[in-house]
């Protein structure tokens, strides 16, 4: 039988045999063979020992530098953690289920276990161990097809009757459901040495092909996810095709360990989360207040010229105006309960600001000539999160978002849109946050979900993709993503560790307008209905600043660093000058604490670095005599004297243009 392979690079191959997905590698070149891990036939991954008989079919090898490579290597990776797990713990292990992850910034895979003795931390470096042998013993790693019979037995003969039963059972299911017989249901088995697994791989030739790995964190994971059922044990690893590569892996999640910020908000007293008050309810203390106020009056001034107006609203309100809104019970499984009055009905705690906002927009007649109407709050909303899905600033329960709700005619929709883009694009751009990317969030299936007409559902869409179209800028689409209200442009941005993280969101609204009723006196003197545009760049101020932290490792810029200057006397008798240059600094508004202290110099220069201050002051009788400071920079260490005038103004300098560079440093001689 006549075969044809098609390649990616136009041309074809003939044979009069079937081959094997290697053989055709080998054709190829006898390099990419060796750098081959699989192959994709007909757009399937599949093992090199797949075969090829008969027809026609589009080929492409898959190589160590294919991402779909990196997924082969990491599941089977999973598979020799579990062989080794069932060498070292004996036959009453029970192996679960086993995947590549692929979007984790700190695991590449996992196997969840039911093991006779509890096992943790401490043993995976046994298991390590036990995996490099494995992978010395470089096993054939072999695919077999086999009906439901063959499969319950070789899963039964490897002591697996409970878990993978319950899976085999369910693929039969499935089978049936789509209208197969048991008789002709097939699945394939992978064997390497000892060990089989149900499985549909595709999976490395032989073990010895898996390199650089590593055994991470064993955790606690119930089965299929759910409270309800046994608790198992989660082993994390990651690997890599090559040693550097898992080096500089191990050592991003070392750095993203000590960037952590519930450590760094701790040691330079940023935030507390008190059980007092309650899970997920920060407390900003002062150092971390003057950031957030730092970010909001930066925000507040760009708004203002950008022709916003400053509301505020309460944090709580009526239900009937949620119902109204939709957002009761649109959002109720992530609310607090309502808070029942009697007579006088019940209230929300408030969980998004429209609504509020929505009624001083309606509190007056409006002209087409008032529009965009556009209303900015610093407003405080609360979520009922889960309690285990609550982390530091990232996830919590009570947070303040720079939002904004702008009220304008159809006609300057996509102006609007686009200067939001703007704004967000400047906020990402000022904090260092400028390798980002765009996604679209669509309506998706299910009706219940969304409010509104698909007029207007099709419209908004349409004007947000003509705007990130119009702005050139590239962009990803994500269908089911929208609100429940209207679709909406997210900014995802890489920190400095590369982890993505959502940011910035614009959101186009046609029905909270229709509900409320909203109108303006068009220039034709009837009223008309105006569109909404939801914004917020940073998103939540708690989560931003808990990002922030992290992205500078609470090494903050100069001109949000709680402390700017540290003012450090060298011993008692420079005390006085040293004063007298801190209340130098604080008259020009400048953040500067006076360490007046009887430690020693190296010490005070210790601790000043430890909180991560831009710029110290250091004043012995040198400085005191000529009347300057000896400015040391946080990043460059000694910058050489400067005149108390000269350093103000460099400070000024640095502050106002919001720089994350050290221009102070630059600037002393
Ligand atoms: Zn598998
Ligand atoms: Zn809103």
């Amino acid at each position: 039988m006549k075969t044809t392979v098609n390649l990616p690079d136009g041309s074809s191959r003939r044979y009069d045999r079937p081959v094997t997905a290697l053989e055709v590698a080998r054709d190829i070149s006898p390099r990419l063979a060796e750098a081959a891990v699989g192959a994709e036939i007909d757009g399937r991954p599949c093992d090199l020992s797949a075969s090829l008989d008969g027809g026609s079919h589009q080929f492409r090898v898959i190589t160590e530098s294919d991402r779909a490579g990196l997924e082969i290597l990491r599941h089977s990776a999973a598979h020799v953690l579990a062989q080794a797990v069932v060498r070292l713990y004996g036959p009453g292990v029970q192996y679960a289920i086993g995947p590549a992850l692929m979007n984790d910034f700190r695991y590449g895979f996992y196997y969840d276990f039911d093991l006779p003795n509890p096992i943790g931390q401490e043993d995976l470096e046994r298991i390590e161990a036990e995996m490099k042998r494995i992978v010395s013993e470089d096993l054939p790693v072999v695919r077999r097809e086999v009906g439901q019979e063959d499969l319950f037995a070789a899963m039964g003969a490897a002591g697996q009757s409970t878990y993978k039963a319950e899976m085999i059972r369910g693929f039969i299911d499935e089978h049936l459901r789509r209208g197969g017989e048991v008789k002709d249901f097939r699945a394939s088995l992978y064997q390497q040495g000892e060990f089989v697994d149900l499985c549909r791989g595709p999976h490395l030739p032989s073990t010895g092909r898996l390199k650089a790995f590593k055994l991470l964190t064993a955790a606690g994971a119930y089965w299929r996810g759910s409270e309800a059922n046994k608790m198992l044990t989660r082993i994390y690893g990651v690997a890599f095709f090559k040693p550097a590569e898992l080096a500089e892996h191990l050592h991003r999640i070392e750095e993203a360990r000590k960037r952590d910020h519930r450590v760094i908000g701790k040691q330079l007293g940023l935030f507390l989360i008190s059980d007092r008050v309650g899970p997920g309810l920060p407390l900003w203390m002062p150092k971390g207040a003057v950031i957030r106020m730092q970010l909001q009056s930066w925000l507040q001034g760009e708004l203002l010229r950008r022709g916003y107006q400053i509301v505020i609203t309460p944090h709580i309100g009526k239900l009937d105006l949620y119902r109204t809104s939709g957002h009761y019970p649109y959002y109720k499984d992530s609310q607090y309960p309502p808070i029942d009055m009697g007579q006088e009905g019940s209230y929300l705690l408030k969980p998004m600001n429209c609504p509020h906002h929505i009624l001083v927009y309606k509190a007056q007649q409006h002209s087409y000539r008032d529009l965009p109407v556009r209303l900015a709050e610093f407003g405080t909303v609360y979520r009922l999160e889960q309690s285990g899905e609550l982390s530091g600033l990232h996830r919590v329960r009570g947070f303040t978002q720079d939002d904004a709700h702008i009220f304008c005619s159809p006609e300057q929709l996509e102006v609007e849109i686009a200067s939001c883009v703007d704004l967000v694009k400047l906020v990402l751009e000022t904090l260092a946050l400028s390798q980002y990317s765009v996604r679209l969030g669509l309506r998706g299936p299910g009706e219940d979900k969304y409010v509104g007409d698909a007029e207007h559902w099709t419209l908004a869409e349409e004007n947000i993709r003509n705007v990130v179209k119009k702005l050139g800028m590239n962009y990803t689409e994500g269908v089911g993503e929208a609100v429940f209200y209207g679709p909406k442009i997210d900014f995802v941005v890489k920190d400095c560790l590369g982890r993505d993280w959502q940011l910035g969101t614009i959101q186009v609204d046609y029905n909270l307008p229709e509900r409320f009723e909203l109108e303006y006196i068009g220039a034709d003197n009837v009223p008309h209905r105006p569109v909404m545009i939801h914004r917020a760049p940073f998103g939540s101020l708690e989560r931003f600043i808990g990002i922030l932290i992290e992205h500078f490792g609470g090494a903050f810029p100069l001109w949000l660093a709680p402390v700017q200057v540290a003012v450090l006397p060298v011993s008692e008798k420079s005390n006085p000058y040293a004063a007298e240059v801190a209340g130098r600094l604080a008259r020009a508004d400048i953040r500067a604490e006076l360490d007046d202290s009887s430690e020693k110099i190296g010490a005070k220069i210790r601790s000043a670095s430890l909180q991560k201050v831009p710029y110290m002051a250091v004043i012995g009788q040198r400085e005191v005599e000529s009347r300057t400071v000896a400015v040391r920079c946080r990043t460059e260490g000694d910058a050489g004297a400067m005149k108390i005038d000269d350093f103000i103004a460099a400070l000024r300098r640095e502050i106002d243009a919001k720089s994350t560079a050290s221009l102070v440093a630059a600037r002393a001689s």
